[in-house]
């Protein structure tokens, strides 16, 4: 789907950190490859003035998501780890905003939305639609997206610049399901 970028699209980043990467402690398959079209996509949205999101998992130590506490996950993303930087090619600039998330040690919070200001700043910053990317399809990334959903948001995720921690075509189909859309690089237009 073409889509016209304006003043209430905003771009969200979604857990593009060293942690989520092939040689990282989470590995999301090809996670390492999208960085280049993410690069793109920031580009694209700082030349134009656009609002920039980042979020980032920032996990105590002990979070609950871990394997030692009873969680699905191997730890990663601890914060102010090395694992929980951003990939050192992604180009987030100066002006972008960070979302830390899952920053409570007893909270999931897969979700750019849970326990953090996102809705807010967005609301405060008249966007209308969010563009979403990163890792994983199948888990942050739809979380977000979903939320973005409830908040009234109009939702596209960029699908050239997404990867799952398994295959996305479920994920995805699911996103669609609930009205959101498709979209890649050559369809944005400025
Ligand atoms: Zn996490």
């Amino acid at each position: 789907m073409v889509v016209r970028l304006d003043r209430s699209c905003a771009l969200v980043i979604v857990d593009v950190q060293n942690d989520f990467m092939p040689t990282g402690t989470l590995p999301v398959p090809d996670a390492d490859k999208i960085v280049p079209v993410l690069n793109k996509y920031l580009d694209m949205f700082a030349s134009n003035k656009l609002y920039i999101f980042a979020t980032r998992d920032w996990h105590p130590p002990n979070h609950i998501s871990f394997k030692q506490r009873g969680g699905v996950w191997p730890m990663h993303c601890v914060k102010d780890t090395q694992g929980a930087e951003f990939h050192n090619d992604l180009k987030i600039p100066r002006s972008a905003t960070i979302i830390s998330k899952g920053t409570e040690a007893d909270k999931e919070c897969p979700s750019g939305f849970d326990g953090t200001e996102l809705a807010k700043k967005l609301e405060q910053n008249g966007i209308k639609r969010v563009l979403i990317a990163g890792v994983a399809t199948d888990y942050s990334v739809k979380s977000t997206a979903l939320d973005a959903v409830q908040f009234g948001l109009d939702v596209v995720i960029l699908e050239d610049a997404v990867r799952g921690i398994k295959n996305n075509n479920g994920a995805i189909k699911e996103m669609q399901s609930r009205g959101v859309k498709m979209a890649s690089i050559s369809e944005l237009k400025d």
